[in-house]
């Protein structure tokens, strides 16, 4: 089997593992989204949609982030780890936003990576989940670590990774495998401890026995 049947292979018995294919984050609107992926690096899906719940309630549009004191950004999602650097890069967003894009989040990757704390994976969340863009895959710590075991990459780089996985696979499954690998990260191929007895591509995969 080449990397390209592999990868098929694994996406349609992940498929069945997790219908659902969506990012656990809550948002009602792109820059929502925008907010929620900034504040959810190296912090749970569950304390960022604990924290947005009130965020999104008090903030209802991107020049509210873009007019209030930092301070008081700052407090309002200090529960969060690297908070006052997170809101920093909230507000910088929000400005340029407003003043370059009409205070609508723009729709390129190219475009998207101008904001600060904006790299090609938190684009990528939002391409794809909030304007339904494949513009790429979304690299996170689960799919970095599965593409790897998996034998799907030799890299360790989040780019080259993306763009092996891209050279692999058709552009519509782009945003499909992200959301399946980080889904099977959390569930079943954990970093410490992977459970292969219980994993539906263990006779596939290179590193069942590690
Ligand atoms: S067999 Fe083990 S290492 Fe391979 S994907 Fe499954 S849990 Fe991860």
């Amino acid at each position: 089997m080449n990397t390209k049947e592999k990868i098929i292979d694994i996406i349609k018995r992940l498929k069945k593992e997790y219908p659902e294919q969506k990012t656990a984050l809550h948002f009602r609107s792109p820059f929502d989204l925008l907010v929620a992926t900034i504040l959810s690096a190296q912090a749970t899906d569950i304390l960022v949609n604990k924290v947005t719940r009130d965020l999104f309630t008090k903030y209802t549009s991107v020049k509210d982030y873009a007019d209030v004191p930092l301070e008081r950004l700052q407090k309002d999602v200090s529960s969060i780890n690297f908070y006052k650097t997170k809101a920093k890069n909230i507000q910088a967003s929000a400005q340029i936003i407003v003043m370059n894009f009409h205070a609508k989040v723009p729709k390129t990757m190219e475009e998207l990576t101008t904001l600060p704390g904006v790299a090609r994976k938190t684009a990528n969340i939002i391409l794809s989940n909030a304007y339904g863009i494949n513009a790429g895959i979304a690299v996170d710590t689960h799919v970095k670590r599965l593409s790897y075991r998996l034998g799907l990459t030799k890299n360790e780089d989040p780019v080259k990774i993306e763009r092996d996985l891209m050279e692999s696979l058709p552009e519509e499954d782009w945003s499909n495998l992200s959301h399946l690998l980080i889904s099977h990260g959390r569930k079943i191929c954990q970093a410490k401890k992977p459970k292969h007895q219980e994993c539906v591509l263990s006779d596939i995969c290179p590193s069942r026995d590690i």
